[in-house]
């Protein structure tokens, strides 16, 4: 009954048919497909191609049955002992500690049990659809050149399971995840090569990988074009409301104006939000990969070892290591060693991996307090909306805010109760 107040709520009309959407990462590049096929007319506006940013070189999972946030109860007795070892999964630039203070405390309080349980539903609600809507945007086809539903494995280094894991485990319980424990022999059986550090393993059956994320987006992006989308090669500097309704985009080469604006900027949405004075609790989690294009080694699905922060991806151009959290902000040069770091961490775990000439590359997360994307309209703007905020599930949770949003701004019942992701909620 209350579920049904609040959609009733937010049902209202769109006004106006022309929509620019700033930013063509998966978040963008989804809602705009999802608007345009509403009969919307969609400008993409953004100066890189499509998924070139953080959306190009992540570790590639568009379905982790795992929902919990980032932030657990018992995480903070932890950060000393990561901020210490060079090669933990958690840096924090001390040049730019005083900046992120803020964003920090918030993270610390978003690990209070009641909000890790109301985020973690908040996940698995806008997870759930996520792999049905990437096939109806590219197609049964497409889905298939591209997505593999083949699992996805946990490794631990040690038996004993730390409180993060019990409380994995009981929102694993609540929302019916299915998992297989896997033993030493099991890892040996499934994953030839393996080393001594792993102990145990968890499978999540259910899980799926996209191969190329890259590929994923301009998949999406070449049926918005077929669609009749629109695509700027723009960087927006400015939005202005318009007297009467509406937006001006002030760009580098146009002033653009638009009946209704998503902003979908990832880590860069605050440029444009805070000169709106409705800036968000958003910071960046840097995070790094290297690509093996040659591997020694063929895994069956992706690995994941938190306790390391990393992953190992199998993709169709090579072996993907993709992990690590670098708190450094928008503006500070990568640091490579964190790259060669995921390097050393493969090789513990497979000591014979060989792999061709590395490649690097760094993105940047775009993360709220409480690792729950914000959907919706912007406090105070009408017609203005936003979508971002995805941390380390914009993959996982990309074709589903794209059906979620576009259904906001035309005015349908949404599909799912858009409340736990509403802007307003900071
Ligand atoms: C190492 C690593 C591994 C990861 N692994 C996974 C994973 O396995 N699964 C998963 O779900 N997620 C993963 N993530 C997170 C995921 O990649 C992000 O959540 C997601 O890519 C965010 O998408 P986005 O569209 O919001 O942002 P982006 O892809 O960064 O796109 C934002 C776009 O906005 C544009 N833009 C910015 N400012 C402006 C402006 N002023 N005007 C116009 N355009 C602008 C940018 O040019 C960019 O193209 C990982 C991230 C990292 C770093």
């Amino acid at each position: 009954m209350r579920a049904e107040a609040q959609l009733d709520k937010v049902y209202m009309p769109f006004s106006g048919r022309n929509v620019a959407v700033i930013g063509a990462g998966i978040i963008g590049i989804s809602s705009a497909l999802y608007l345009k096929r509403a009969g919307l007319d969609v400008t993409v506006v953004d100066p890189l191609p499509p998924g070139s940013a953080t959306s190009y070189g992540n570790a590639g999972m568009v379905r982790h049955d795992c929902n919990v946030p980032v932030a657990m109860p018992g995480m903070l007795r932890q950060v000393p002992g990561w901020l210490l070892n060079p090669l933990g999964p958690l840096v924090l630039r001390p040049s730019y500690a005083l900046k992120a203070a803020p964003w920090l405390l918030q993270w610390i309080r978003a690990g209070r049990m009641d909000r890790v349980n109301s985020a973690a539903d908040a996940l698995c609600k806008l997870h759930e659809g996520n792999l049905a809507c990437y096939r109806d945007l590219i197609g049964g086809d497409t889905f298939e050149t591209l997505i593999r539903e083949v699992g996805g494995i946990q490794i631990w280094e040690s038996e004993a399971s730390g409180l993060s894991d019990r409380i994995t485990a009981e929102i694993n319980r609540r929302q019916g995840v299915v998992t297989e424990p896997l033993s030493r022999r099991d890892l040996e059986r499934i994953l030839p090569g393996i080393s001594g550090i792993a102990k145990r393993g968890l499978l999540y059956p259910n899980n799926a990988h996209t191969t190329n994320p890259h590929r994923l987006v301009t998949a999406i992006a070449e049926r918005l074009r077929q669609a009749g989308g629109i695509f700027a090669t723009e960087r927006v500097l400015k939005i202005i409301p318009r007297e009467g309704g509406g937006y001006t985009l002030m760009t580098n080469t146009a002033n653009r104006k638009a009946d209704i604006v998503v902003i979908a900027a990832g880590a860069w949405s605050n440029r444009l939000l805070e000169p709106l004075g409705a800036g968000l609790p958003l910071e960046t989690e840097r995070g790094y990969h290297l690509m093996l294009p040659t591997p020694s080694i063929e895994l069956p699905m992706p690995l994941q070892m938190k306790n390391r922060g990393f992953a190992l991806s199998p993709m169709e151009h090579g072996l993907r290591l993709a992990g690590t959290v670098e708190i450094a902000g928008l503006e500070a040069a990568p640091d490579e060693r964190r790259s060669e770091i995921l390097l050393k961490h493969a090789r513990a775990l497979f000591p014979d991996l060989k792999g061709g000439q590395p490649t690097i590359w760094m993105g940047y997360r775009p993360s709220l307090p409480d690792s729950v994307p914000a959907i919706g309209e912007v406090p105070k703007y009408r017609c203005l909306y936003i979508a971002t905020g995805h941390g380390h599930t914009g993959m996982i949770g990309g074709g589903s805010t794209g059906r979620l949003l576009a259904e906001l701004v035309i005015g349908n019942r949404p599909y799912i109760d858009p409340a736990p992701y509403s802007p307003t909620r900071f």
